[in-house]
């Protein structure tokens, strides 16, 4: 699957694509057997809300398949907080840096997920866990725990890491939605210049998917209020896209400096 969009991407003139199908948050040996036996580059197995054991084996158990065909894994080690699809948890557990090695040789994983402060969706942290900015009101996270990922990068040296939940919930977003109809009171996210930070180390992905969903959402509800005869969705989702691609464009290029690079 992943090669036929490479050839389709070649067919459209593009001369070198560089196109990864990937996984994400496999929960089962049997979905990522699936993904892999049908083309995908990469696939996610994670284990992290097991017990460190069980995690260990079901991730090892991915890997000998995955590397027999040719695909790469990335693990997960540390529980995030928050909400994306199926992906739930109250609370974060950062990884314990003293675990990586041993999780990372018995594995035998390309790649290694951590918790470090991070979660899902577009409420990132409730209101007592921050503090306010006086001057705009607006909520203010706690920083990453630079210091575990800097310990683990010490123990794995040159290892591949990657953070989830890593969406900033643009407030410029945010307050285009609420100023059209939308109810997002308190959405925060991870500063970008945290990312940008974190980016200079030994993480080399970043997941950024509630920030898409903000900026489609303030295109279309913003595109509703001036165009309420509207109807055709390739009206409406048209400025949706637009404002997608330029986040995108703004996330690669000016926070996690990957633009042209493999
Ligand atoms: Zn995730």
């Amino acid at each position: 699957m992943a090669q036929g969009a490479v050839e389709y991407a070649k067919e459209l003139g593009c001369a070198n694509p560089q196109i990864v199908l990937h996984l994400d948050h496999g929960d089962s040996f049997e979905l990522c057997k699936d993904c892999i036996d049908n083309g995908f580059s990469s696939v996610m197995i994670d284990g992290s809300a097991l017990p460190y054991e069980d995690n260990i084996a079901l991730t090892k158990k991915v890997v000998e398949y995955a590397h027999a065909h040719d695909v790469t894994v990335e693990a997960e080690l540390g529980v995030l907080a928050g909400v994306e699809d199926e992906v739930q948890a109250e609370e974060s557990h950062y990884t314990k840096p003293e675990e990586v090695i041993d999780f990372a040789t018995r594995t035998g994983c390309d790649s290694l997920a951590i918790s470090i402060g991070t979660s899902h969706g577009a409420y990132k942290f409730k209101p007592e866990q921050c503090t306010r900015d006086p001057k705009t009101g607006k909520l203010v996270p706690p920083p990453l725990a630079f210091d575990v990922l800097h310990a683990i990068e010490e123990k794995l040296p040159g290892f591949p890491i990657v953070l989830h939940g890593s969406s900033s919930v643009p407030q410029d977003e945010v307050d285009t939605i609420n100023a059209h109809g939308g109810k997002l009171p308190d959405a925060v996210g991870i500063p970008e210049e945290q990312l940008r930070e974190a980016s200079k180390s030994a993480v080399c992905k970043i997941n950024i998917d509630s920030d898409s969903r903000l900026a489609m959402t303030a295109a279309i509800r913003k595109y509703f209020d001036e165009h309420p005869e509207h109807f055709d969705p390739r009206q409406y989702l048209k400025p949706a896209r637009e404002n997608m691609q330029k986040m995108y464009e703004h996330k690669i290029v000016d926070v996690l400096g990957s633009n042209n690079k493999l």
